[in-house]
């Protein structure tokens, strides 16, 4: 089973991509974690791609698929992989589909983790911060015990930079621009799968498992 996850950023879709690895006995996917193993492994794509971290530029899509297709070849993948983080353009998801078509695959799933903006923005502004201990809570789902004060360390709370309506806003709209074409490019192929991300977490998987069988 092959399954591309989309969604906004805080949509949650990650979360739902480990349930899914972990039900289906596949692995999780992301793309970090695949650069860092291959720059901590000093494999040759690895070092390919540190060339232009290093210079502090993207990784061109072609090398970002390599690396994602040696993953593939793994032991661990061959009955599938839940892709998480990629593709993010539609440039990407050409190059996926092409190199998975040269061996004769294709993507079964792009399951598409719904969650409207204004959802977004208020989970991730109820976020806060342990400035002590770097624990998390949520004002509204994860409450600690006393407002403001860290429940481990008594350290102080904060709502961080990247959780403010202003950023979560700014990033939202770089999703939509680049990401929103993407859903039509998986639909077109008949693959697009789409969840109700408003849901409570366990409903979400729920969904997501009756879609997959
Ligand atoms: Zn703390």
């Amino acid at each position: 089973m092959k399954i591309i996850m989309l969604g906004a950023p805080g949509a949650g879709k990650g979360t739902q991509a480990k349930r899914i690895a972990e039900k289906y006995s596949i692995p999780h996917i992301s793309t970090g974690d695949i650069f860092r193993a291959n720059i901590k492994n000093n494999t040759e794509l690895g070092q390919k791609a540190k060339t232009y971290m290093d210079k502090g530029e993207l990784v061109p899509d072609e090398l970002v698929v390599d690396l994602i297709m040696d993953r593939f070849k793994q032991a661990d993948a061959a009955n599938g992989y839940v892709l998480d983080g990629f593709p993010r353009t539609i440039p990407q998801a050409e190059a996926l589909d092409k190199a998975l078509e040269a061996n004769g695959e294709s993507v079964d799933f792009a399951i598409n983790v719904e969650v409207p903006d204004e959802n977004i923005i208020n989970r991730m502004g109820g976020r806060r911060a342990c400035v002590g201990c770097g624990a998390t809570y949520h004002i509204q789902f994860n409450a600690p015990k006393v407002e403001g004060i860290c429940d481990t360390c008594g350290e102080k709370l904060i709502l961080r930079d990247d959780d403010k309506p202003e950023t979560v806003k700014n990033r939202l709209s770089v999703y939509h621009d680049q990401t929103q074409p993407l859903i039509d490019y998986y639909n077109k192929k008949n693959v697009l799968r789409e969840v109700d991300g408003t849901q409570a977490m366990d409903d979400v998987f729920k969904a997501i498992v009756d879609i997959l069988g």
